[in-house]
């Protein structure tokens, strides 16, 4: 309103000044190109004034039109660009809902949509990942190589990728790469140390454990564990290259720092053996004996003496055991040589222990070779090998990673190569052969119930095998044989 008036205002000004201009009485006479124009100052003033204002509103129209192309092509591109970043939106999503097809289908529209390859590669290449295409998931990968900004992300995919095929050296030479850009970043430095351990580059091993452990990838005890399988490997690979000096010096590293670690431990003893220093050898292995009471312990400190009768090497096997009795193991060991200096008792009284509620594989043949060298009592030995064959199992050498059973320890898998996955434990019992510690799957009544200690305490030892009756009851127990 107030505008309208305001235009109304200066219409009329302009409006009088043009009827005031045209009565004005001078005259004014123009050649122009030829033409005489006679005419009077106020007509000549108002025509200059309207050839200004036409001039001026041409100009501006025109410039309106010419920059009109630039202005439309703005606006599409911006619309192309939101529809691009819907687009890769999308695409996430559905990668982080797992869904190829859909991601698929957006990460294409990105790309056509989008000309910025280091958003839409990555989304192509997990895209393609999801869908099971690992050709062209690596296709995308080694594409983000070739740009400064997604090289280290290009990097990952393409371990990943070699990883996938299973060809090590290439996944190991992207992790050097990888390292080289940015050397503190944790999944870097845990594929250096994995990668290095699977190739078994002893050296390029423990330099990238302590790198992990400086930059806090790796937990501090593992890592020492790391090094100590890895200072083992070097040992035992002195020892076989006749290096004795170096092999003991390394071994007793390794065994300090992973005292739990029994091979380790065997090393040191051998070695230490070997070289005479049997005493030195003993007290390694009584004080190695808590962290991990293991048979190849018992049967290296017995093997210190061997001259020493079977009754002596009794009070010398429970000074061993002395840092943790109760352990099964440690009666297990004083048990077999109990048996050995034929105190049937002593060695039934451990093996008891040993049991506890269920009788294990190696407890049962204990039993049997008690049975039979006590009272050469053949049926009830049989008896005990039969519950053997159901018992749970013994621990024994296990890989972590594949389950596989192994006869002696290594630092890889023999079955699936894996670094530092063989431990001391029960096997897991699957399948037909699996032994249920109830002995489950075969009727009770089939089973002899075997005792290890006489049911009542008069001495009598009364070991009981039931479903054959008429059993002869065996003599006293606790006596030499
Ligand atoms: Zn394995």
């Amino acid at each position: 309103m107030v505008r309208s008036l305001i235009f109304i205002a200066k219409l009329a000004v302009v409006v009088a000044a043009a009827v005031w201009l045209a009565y004005q009485p001078s005259r004014v006479s123009i050649e122009i190109f030829g033409y005489q124009i006679d005419t009077t100052v106020g007509i000549l003033i108002l025509a200059v004034f309207l050839i200004t204002l036409a001039a001026v509103l041409i100009h501006r129209y025109w410039r309106l039109l010419a920059g009109a192309p630039g202005s439309i092509g703005r606006v599409l591109r911006e619309n192309r660009r939101r529809r691009g970043y819907k687009a890769l939106t999308q695409g996430m999503v559905a990668v982080a809902a797992g869904d190829p097809d859909e991601a698929r289908r957006w990460a294409r529209k990105a790309e056509v949509l989008m000309d910025e390859p280091p958003l839409t590669l990555l989304l192509s290449a997990q895209a393609a990942q999801l869908a099971g295409d690992d050709q062209a998931a690596r296709r995308y990968f080694e594409a983000m190589l070739e740009r400064e900004e997604t090289r280290f992300m290009g990097l990952r995919g393409c371990l990943m990728q070699a990883l996938r095929r299973g060809d090590t050296d290439a996944a190991l030479d992207y992790a050097q790469q990888a390292h080289d850009l940015r050397p503190k970043t944790p999944w870097v430095l845990t594929a250096m140390v994995e990668l290095s351990e699977q190739t078994g580059d002893l050296t390029a091993a423990e330099l990238a454990v302590r790198q992990a452990v400086r930059h806090k990838a790796l937990p501090p005890p593992e890592g020492e564990r790391k090094r100590a399988v890895i200072t083992l490997e070097r040992a035992s690979a002195a020892r076989a290259a006749g290096d004795a000096e170096q092999a003991l010096k390394l071994a007793r590293e390794a065994h300090k720092l992973a005292p739990g670690l029994v091979p380790a431990t065997v090393l040191l003893a051998e070695l230490l053996t070997a070289d005479g220093r049997r005493g030195k050898a003993g007290r390694v292995l009584q004080r190695a004996w808590p962290d991990q009471p293991h048979p190849d312990l018992a049967r290296l400190y017995k093997g210190l003496d061997p001259e020493t009768g079977a009754l002596a090497q009794v009070g010398r096997m429970a000074e061993l055991v002395a840092g943790a009795p109760d352990h099964p193991e440690s009666q297990l060991t004083r048990a077999e040589t109990a048996l050995d200096a034929q105190l049937w008792g002593e060695a039934r009284r451990h093996l008891a222990k040993a049991a506890g509620k269920t009788p294990g594989e190696r407890v049962c043949r204990l039993m049997a070779r008690l049975e039979e060298s006590e009272h050469g009592d053949g049926a009830k030995a049989r008896a005990w090998l039969l519950r053997a064959g159901r018992a749970p199992r013994d621990p024994a050498w296990v890989c972590g990673s594949c389950g596989a059973l192994a006869g002696r320890w290594s630092a890889h898998c023999g079955a699936c190569k894996t670094f530092d996955s063989v431990t001391w434990r029960p096997p897991v019992q699957v399948g037909p052969e699996a032994r249920p510690a109830d002995g489950a799957g075969r009727p009770e009544a089939e089973l002899p119930a075997l005792e290890i200690l006489p049911r009542n305490g008069n001495g009598g030892g009364r070991a009981l095998a039931q479903g054959r009756p008429g059993a002869p009851p065996p003599a006293a127990t606790g006596q030499r044989g």
